[in-house]
C-alpha cells in the first residue's frame, strides 16, 4: 500500500465511523484548478498591492488598480473547472456522508462540482456576483467582466449609478456575522471535521476546528505545508488534496478495496 493509500484507508475509517461531516476548505483545494493561493510564495499578492474596502471607497486611483486585480483574476475564473477534490467532497454530500463545506473560496467550484447552494457557506463571498454598493443589485461576474475587457476601468451600477464590487469579502471589511454564527453551528454540530488546504491561520479558520473538538469531534485534515495544528489533529495528511480525497470516496465505496 503506499503511503497515499495508507492516509486515504484511515481518513475513510474516520468518515465511515462519523454521520455529520464537515468540510473546511481554503485555496489549497482550488489551486489544483488553477486558481492562485494569494498568500503562497509567488501568489497574487506579492505582485498586487491589496486594495482595502477604505482606499476602494476613498480613492479613484485605487478603485482602478482594483479592477486591474481583478480583471486578472477572472482571467482564472473564466478557465477554472472543479477539480476531483471538489468532486470528492460532492459525492461525499451525495452519499449522506457530508452535510456541509464552510470555505475561504471565493470561486464557486464547490458548488459547480455539485453541491447545493445551502451546503456551502462562503466565508469570503464570491467573486461570481457582483454588488452595487448604494442599491444592493446583484449581476452575474460574466457580465462585470465583459465590461472590464470592453475598456471600463471603474465600473458603476447601471440602475442607478453606484459603484460596483465583487461580492467578496474585501480587506478591511468584516465577515458577514451570519454567515460566520451558522459556520460556528456547523462547526458545533459535527463529529468529524475534515480541514482541506486551509493553513488554518485567519479567523475563523483558527478557531472553528478547536470549536469541533470541544464538543467531541474527530478532526482529520488534508494540506501540503504544516499548520499550526497539525499535533493537534487526530489524521494529519501532508499532500495536495485531490487525489487523496478522490482514493478516499473510492474506498468508501468500495470497502474491499
Ligand atoms: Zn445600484
Amino acid at each position: 500500500m503506499t503511503a497515499l493509500e495508507e492516509a486515504s484507508r484511515k481518513l475513510a475509517e474516520m468518515i465511515r465511523k462519523a454521520s455529520r461531516v464537515l468540510a473546511f476548505t481554503g485555496a489549497g483545494i482550488s489551486t489544483e484548478s488553477g486558481i492562485s493561493d494569494y498568500r503562497s510564495q509567488g501568489g497574487v499578492w506579492q505582485r498586487f498591492q491589496p486594495v482595502t474596502l477604505q482606499d476602494f471607497l476613498a480613492s479613484e486611483e485605487k478603485r482602478r488598480e482594483y479592477w486591474r486585480q481583478k480583471k486578472e483574476l477572472y482571467a482564472q475564473l473564466e478557465l477554472a473547472r472543479p477539480n476531483e477534490g471538489h468532486v470528492a467532497l460532492a459525492e461525499l454530500a451525495r452519499m449522506g456522508k457530508l452535510f456541509g463545506v464552510v470555505t475561504q473560496n471565493i470561486d464557486e467550484l464547490h458548488q459547480m462540482a455539485g453541491m447545493g447552494d445551502a451546503e456551502v457557506l462562503e466565508l469570503h463571498g464570491t467573486n461570481r456576483k457582483t454588488v452595487c454598493l448604494d442599491c444592493g443589485a446583484h449581476t452575474d461576474w460574466r457580465e462585470t467582466y465583459r465590461r472590464l475587457l470592453e475598456g471600463e476601468e471603474i465600473l458603476r451600477c447601471r440602475k442607478c449609478g453606484g459603484l460596483l464590487k465583487p461580492a467578496t469579502i474585501s480587506f478591511g471589511q468584516t465577515l458577514d456575522p451570519e454567515v460566520l454564527r451558522k459556520a460556528e453551528a456547523w462547526a458545533s454540530s459535527c463529529n468529524l471535521f475534515l480541514a482541506v488546504g486551509s493553513t488554518l491561520v485567519v479567523e475563523p479558520a483558527a478557531s472553528l476546528p478547536a470549536l469541533a473538538r470541544q464538543r467531541g469531534a474527530r478532526f482529520a485534515l488534508i494540506n501540503l505545508s504544516e499548520t499550526p495544528f497539525d499535533d493537534f489533529a487526530d489524521l494529519v495528511i501532508r499532500a495536495q488534496a485531490g487525489s487523496v480525497l478522490a482514493k478516499t470516496v473510492e474506498m468508501l465505496r468500495h470497502p474491499m478495496v
